[in-house]
């Protein structure tokens, strides 16, 4: 009989498609995991409603609870409450630092702070950078610009 520490910990080794360092359950993408005679059901929230690697994740996580012996595996999106970049672990943040991605401040639910003024660079650390591109290549990220260190980088818009 499998555990809900061990789905967890399987559901840990599924990773964000569009960031392929930290996991689905670092990210606070996969909200809830239910147990019952019959097998399981986990419920995700995607970060962006239209998020097109939806269809992606469902699959992975299917496939890798298969892969503990669990016959029937439901997958449910929530929507509401939305996902807020707040949700993604401290753990998640270094990992998406070390990706070139400057991990989100916390908001605490101010969503006013989707381009906030200082944003150090996740590279050498310089706050004189700029946004070049306000949506960059997902609607989640910014892309901005160091004059520190002259290299573009991406960063999670706090939402
Ligand atoms: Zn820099």
């Amino acid at each position: 009989m499998v555990t809900l520490q061990e789905i967890w910990r399987a559901l840990d080794e599924v990773v964000d498609p569009e960031i392929p360092v930290v996991s689905l359950v670092e990210m606070g993408i996969v909200r809830e995991v239910q147990m019952d005679a019959d097998g399981v059901t986990v419920s995700m929230t995607p970060t962006f409603a239209g998020c097109p690697a939806l269809g992606m994740m469902r699959n992975e996580i299917v496939e890798k609870l298969r892969g503990l012996g669990i016959a029937r595996v439901e997958v449910k999106t929530i929507l509401n409450p939305p996902w807020s970049s707040d949700m993604i672990a401290d753990s998640a943040r270094a990992k998406l630092k070390t990706f070139g991605l400057a991990p989100p401040p916390r908001h605490g639910g101010d969503v006013q702070l989707f381009f906030p003024a200082e944003v150090a660079c996740p590279y050498c650390g310089s706050t004189d950078t700029r946004v070049t591109n306000p949506f960059g290549p997902t609607l989640c990220r910014a892309i901005y610009f160091c004059r520190g260190c002259q290299q573009p980088f991406e960063k999670f818009k706090a939402l």
